[in-house]
């Protein structure tokens, strides 16, 4: 089968796996690799109509169970020291500039940005997710796709996408399309599981990253970057590193039992039922495992293999 990032000739199915962490579907599904760029993927045609299907309710975060507070204030610092940090590390002068972050879930990363001086704004496909995002910050979500956006002829400065990509049918096009809605040098930045990196590698199809059947590329530092150039981006940093993911997702593939998200989703579905003593206990382990995770995390991504790639590019 030819690759559809790189156009190579010959990938290979690699896995046949089910989803592990929210069970939407009970049927396998095939993966295929390709050996020269290293993406690893499905078919789109295979999962492009049913693809919608595959998000069981509460699939974005939000803080839920007895330490939610804890966990909203602890996950908080996190995302303005890891990603708003990333990104306001890009800016010659963080004030006005305008930014999209798309996916933005419920809306703490733009919370934060405008808060730093950002004008910034979410776009998000979930109701109910932008139901609380709108609650944090009144005003700056945008229902819908991108398309909505591009028909409304909005301009931004700096768009952002933190795991979102990985999702889409048709990345080439979508990027394209993403090209519309920037303005000057047109900065975006990307944020995907690394599925070249060394947890990936020793976990194979039991990694959390690969999160199956939601992801439709899999991709690693060589694809994405191949992708993005293509689309016509010019790549100025890359990193491998990221404080609130790669150790969570090294937890989570060691003990999927304690992954946060999807307890959540499990105790959405069984409405009703009471948070259980089971359930607080492992609440309170993860946040510790988390901690210890978090030199591995940063050996993996000082070696170039993080769980993580973050790219930052333009269109100049
Ligand atoms: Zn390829």
């Amino acid at each position: 089968m030819q690759c559809p990032i790189c156009d190579y000739p010959n990938a290979q199915p690699h896995y046949r796996m089910k989803d592990r962490f929210f069970a939407v579907s009970s049927e396998e599904f095939e993966l295929y690799r390709c050996s020269s760029c290293g993406i690893l993927f499905q078919q789109e045609e295979e999962i492009r109509e049913r693809l919608a299907d595959f998000y069981p309710p509460g699939y974005w975060w939000q803080a839920s169970g007895r330490l939610s507070s804890l966990e909203a204030v602890y996950r908080e610092w996190i995302v303005r020291h890891d990603q708003l940090g990333f990104v306001t590390s890009l800016l010659s002068e963080s004030r006005g500039e305008r930014l999209l972050d798309i996916g933005c879930g419920n809306g703490t990363f733009v919370q934060l940005a405008h808060g730093a001086g950002l004008d910034a704004y979410g776009l998000e496909q979930s109701q109910e997710a932008v139901e609380v995002a709108e609650q944090q910050v009144p005003g700056r979500i945008f229902h819908g796709i991108e398309q909505d956006l591009v028909e409304r002829k909005e301009q931004f400065d700096i768009i952002t996408l933190f795991h979102c990509l990985e999702h889409l049918t048709s990345p080439f096009l979508y990027l394209k399309n993403l090209q519309k809605l920037l303005r000057g040098p047109g900065k975006l930045v990307v944020q995907v599981p690394n599925v070249h990196s060394l947890q990936a590698k020793l976990f194979g199809s039991r990694w959390y990253g690969l999160d199956c059947p939601r992801h439709v590329y899999n991709y690693s530092t060589t694809s994405l970057i191949h992708l993005l150039e293509r689309a016509g981006f010019r790549i100025h940093r890359v990193r491998h590193f990221s404080l609130r993911d790669n150790a969570a997702a090294l937890v989570s593939s060691l003990f999927p039992i304690l992954d946060p998200m999807s307890q959540r989703v499990k105790l959405l579905r069984e409405k009703g039922k009471r948070h259980s003593l089971g359930l607080s206990i492992r609440e309170v382990l993860y946040l510790p495992l988390f901690v210890l995770a978090q030199p591995l995390a940063l050996l993996e991504a000082i070696l170039g293999r993080g769980a993580t790639v973050t790219v930052f590019a333009t269109m100049d």
